[in-house]
């Protein structure tokens, strides 16, 4: 991708009205605009990264088993009225009447939706376990949207809903999604605590949310750095494996880890001083098991083995991807803009030259921009004819893992300088080694 026919529009000043770092880098870097309060637009640079992350969610929820599918934004009240949510939900709820009269809302949720979906499908105990999920934008009416996407109105979020037909079922469901989430916060570049949590509206007994640690989080957190040492990947943990995941279930909730509407001082004060952790935190995924709460409601009943009827437990698991922007940003940022984790940057390279107007410089950049393009790497190519600091700063800004800066006073002697946006360490080598590291 050439700078000179991208459309990369990014602000000089920084943005007045945005309160956190995220949501003004957001702005500045041209990652998104809003449109309406709590509504936004994203732009190609946002769009490339709120697809990266989505598509991490995806893979991780896939290799957890769970099937992709897609509901609609919309829905009809009378789905709610079944639950008995319609009234419970409250002003947060976007409700919509269509030309008939009928009412209908834009779904904050999807626990009605997909139980009255798989109530007409489902008839056996053998059509279970099954974990169903899609990724799709939600609208709550928040009262006060703030920090840009992190408290967005209208929201991009994972949804995946289990259905089991006993409890100890919708147990090891539960845990498939829990190490399916610490793997997918892990290979998002971030370290998100599970944390016991209070199960609200949706109801139920079995709760984690996830936590990603930022000064500028919403709710306070307490936990055990213990936490920090679990390996995810330990030999021969995988999805089918249910003693070996309700081990991990085991040490993760054993291991201390509350936020301010959960914490237990009395718990707090068994962990060992100096492992005590507390700070603030963005919740940034949770789960839920709510056994038969929408399926006894809705009439969803399976035949189970013995020819009785069953009515199936259920759990619900989202993810805010749209919001993880934020905080992926909250979490991996300096003076200077963005620091994106490889796996979710926009871009993997990004080329400047100091000189355009330099031919061999503008030829050399082509050389790079070519092979790199050719060997599947994502490059970025500043090649307008700006001033070569402000190209720099624009890089800075954006956050691109990696920087090949070409000038005429290296190309003479033959070489060009790459240098890492995280360390800010910068190496001159030969336009070859170069490509070698970056392929
Ligand atoms: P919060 O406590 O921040 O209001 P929530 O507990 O109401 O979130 P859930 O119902 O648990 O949200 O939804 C699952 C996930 O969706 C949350 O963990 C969060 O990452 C994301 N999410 C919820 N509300 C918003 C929002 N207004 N803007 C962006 N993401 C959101
Ligand atoms: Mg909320
Ligand atoms: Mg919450
Ligand atoms: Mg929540």
């Amino acid at each position: 991708m050439r700078l000179s026919k991208a459309y990369l529009p990014v602000l000089k000043e920084s943005p007045a009205d945005a309160q956190i770092v995220s949501h003004k880098l957001m702005l500045r870097a041209g990652l998104v605009r809003q449109t309406a309060a709590g509504i936004y637009a994203w732009l190609p640079l946002g769009f490339r990264v709120l697809k990266k992350i989505e598509q991490i969610v995806r893979e991780e929820q896939d290799r957890a088993g769970a099937i992709e599918m897609l509901m609609p934004t919309i829905q009809s009240a009378d789905l709610w009225r079944e639950s008995g949510r319609y009234d419970a939900y409250g002003p947060e709820m976007l409700r919509i009447k269509d030309r008939h009269d009928r009412e209908m809302l834009y779904g904050p949720t999807n626990e009605e939706m997909l139980t009255a979906l798989v109530r007409d499908d489902m008839k056996s105990y053998r059509d279970l376990p099954r974990t169903l999920y899609h990724i799709q934008w939600k609208f709550r009416d928040e009262v006060r949207p703030r920090f840009g996407v992190m408290r967005g109105r209208e929201f991009l979020m994972k949804d995946a809903y289990s259905f089991d037909v006993d409890e100890a079922g919708a147990r090891h469901s539960y845990n498939m999604q829990l190490l399916a989430y610490l793997r997918t916060f892990k290979r998002l570049g971030i370290q998100a605590v599970p944390m016991k949590a209070a199960t609200g509206p949706i109801g139920g007994d079995l709760s984690h949310e996830f936590i990603v640690l930022a000064p500028t989080g919403e709710s306070k957190v307490f936990y055990d750095a213990a936490f920090e040492a679990i390996d995810l990947d330990r030999a021969g943990l995988d999805y089918g494996d249910k003693a070996g995941l309700q081990a991990m279930f085991d040490e993760v909730s054993s291991t201390y880890a509350a936020t301010d509407e959960t914490h237990d001082e009395a718990r707090w004060s068994e962990v060992a001083e100096e492992r005590r952790r507390t700070g603030r935190g963005i919740e940034v995924g949770h789960i839920f098991s709510f056994g038969d709460k929408y399926s006894k409601a809705m009439g969803l009943k399976v035949t189970g083995p013995d020819g009785g009827m069953v009515t199936p437990m259920m759990g619900s698991y989202g993810v805010g991807v749209s919001r993880l922007v934020g905080a992926i940003i909250e979490a991996s940022h300096d003076d200077n803009g963005i620091v994106w984790p490889d796996a979710v940057a926009p871009w993997k390279v990004g080329i400047v030259t100091m000189r355009q107007d330099d031919d061999a410089s503008a030829g050399a950049a082509e050389k790079i921009h070519a092979a790199l393009h050719d060997a599947g790497v994502e490059v970025l190519y500043d090649d307008r004819d700006e001033r070569g600091g402000a190209k720099l700063a624009g890089m800075d800004l954006m956050g691109l893992p990696w920087q090949v800066i070409i000038g005429p006073r290296g190309l003479a002697s033959g070489v060009v300088e790459l240098k890492n946006r995280r360390t800010g360490d910068r190496e001159e080598l030969s336009i070859e080694s170069a490509l070698t590291r970056l392929s």
